[in-house]
């Protein structure tokens, strides 16, 4: 089927619907294609930090989302040992803490609003390979909301469905490296004592957890664990999006890392978690820098290195932007640009995605954990600093702190 789109947009997450937010509003005709319902759950640690707010801001819907989120001022870090520092994103920057659920709604109706169509509850099976034509891609195979399956072909094609894409791993274009191969456990907890206006990331001998305050007093906790904790997993599977499942598996990791952890035994007296815990796993996805023509891949379906940094939706967003302005390109001049997407993204991203893997490197070494930790506690202004970039808020413009999130609520 030929469908009246100019671009078809698989996955309605952030890259996906910023794309299809940039594209409605130059008066493109697109198709937003989902196999979720929305609002829908999505493990992740919550956080939008400065340089996600700047590109929320630059696509004008940065209100909406301060109006529901949580202010973050900045992310504290802590070792084993008791080693911890605080980095503050500095003077008007800010980063916010919101419910993914919401926030991936609040941009989707954003995307509507600006024309775009989105067909709920198709699940994408893959992409329609033109190969006598170079290869093109043409469009998906889809499998509807009635239990169709049809083809579904547009001039544009964005691939935005995340980590386990099912276009980028069917055509090659992302796979899981040998190494590292990390999972993420994560719930929301009710009850958390001391948590305020920061992001906190516990690294520990390896595994680290994160906790970030949410609006209502709740926290966001993730839990992320090497192969070998994994492993011990039971092979059922619990949700929907999980490659473990297993909830009671995760919830009594969490509860066990938790316990024997004396900086967070105390703050987690008397919480309580309010779901069993999604798990997913293995976390990191590398991706191949050059797509087929008529495809452009976008957010974590072009490769995912680690939540620990927490600039996954910065790069998702900007990703997103950058496919739209592609995308334009391509439907002017026509499907000729093979790979300079990729090439886009590589130069704008090389540099933070270098310094996520140095990171995710350290973190998984015990030893360089330990060093870390004590070389943290000397020079805690380089702590600081790489806090600051993590957060993408050393070269980031400015998010003022004026446009003011709404007030913190209080620790519960
Ligand atoms: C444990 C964890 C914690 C994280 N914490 C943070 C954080 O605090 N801050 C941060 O910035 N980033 C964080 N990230 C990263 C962040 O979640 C991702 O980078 C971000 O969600 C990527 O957005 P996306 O639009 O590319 O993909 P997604 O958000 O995954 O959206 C993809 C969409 O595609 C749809 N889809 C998938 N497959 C199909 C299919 N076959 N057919 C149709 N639709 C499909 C899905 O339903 C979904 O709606 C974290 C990630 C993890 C795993």
């Amino acid at each position: 089927m030929v469908s009246e789109a100019d671009v078809l947009i698989v996955g309605a997450g952030p890259a996906g619907a910023t794309a299809a937010l940039v594209l409605a509003r130059a008066g493109v005709r697109v198709l937003l294609l989902d196999r979720a319902r929305f609002p829908r759950p999505k493990l992740c640690g919550d956080t939008l930090n400065p340089g996600a707010l700047a590109v929320l801001s630059r696509l004008g819907v940065l209100d909406d989302v301060l109006g529901a989120a949580l202010p973050l001022e900045g992310m504290t870090v802590t070792g084993p040992g008791g080693a911890a520092v605080t980095g503050r994103y500095g003077i008007g920057m800010a980063g916010a803490a919101l419910p993914r659920s919401e926030f991936d709604l609040l941009l989707v109706r954003r995307a509507l609003a600006a024309g775009a169509s989105l067909e709920e509850g198709s699940n994408v099976l893959g992409a329609l390979v033109d190969d006598a034509a170079g290869p093109l891609v043409r469009g998906v195979t889809v499998v509807g909301p009635a239990g169709r399956r049809l083809e579904v072909c547009a001039p544009v094609t964005i691939a935005a469905d995340g980590r386990r894409s099912r276009i980028a791993f069917g055509l090659g274009l992302a796979w899981h490296p040998a190494r590292p191969r990390r999972w993420a456990i994560g719930t929301y907890f009710e009850g958390v004592r001391g948590v305020g206006s920061v992001g906190e990331m516990h690294v520990r001998p390896g595994h680290y957890l994160g906790i970030a305050p949410l609006p209502g007093g709740l926290a966001n906790v993730c839990l992320v664990v090497p192969e070998a904790m994994a492993r011990q997993r039971p092979s059922t599977r619990t949700r929907p999006g999980s490659s473990l499942g297993a909830g009671a598996w995760g919830a009594a990791l969490i509860d066990a890392v938790i316990a024997g952890d004396p900086s967070l035994r105390d703050r987690f007296t008397g919480a309580r978690p309010l779901f069993p815990p999604t798990v997913l796993g293995p976390l990191a996805v590398d991706g191949a820098p050059r797509a087929p023509r008529g495809l452009l891949v976008a957010g974590d379906a072009a490769g995912f290195v680690d939540p620990m940094t927490g600039d996954g939706m910065r790069f998702a967003l900007r990703g997103g932007e950058l496919a739209a302005a592609e995308a334009l390109r391509l439907l002017r001049d026509g499907p000729d640009a093979e790979g300079r997407l990729a090439r886009m993204m590589a130069r704008e991203f090389a540099r933070k995605r270098a310094f996520n893997r140095a990171l995710r490197r350290l973190a998984g070494s015990v030893a360089a954990v330990r060093i870390s930790a004590l070389a943290g506690s000397l020079r805690p202004g380089l702590v600081a600093w790489a806090i600051r970039y993590a957060g993408d808020a050393t070269g980031a413009p400015g998010v003022s702190r004026s446009t003011t999130p709404r007030a913190a609520a209080p620790a519960a």
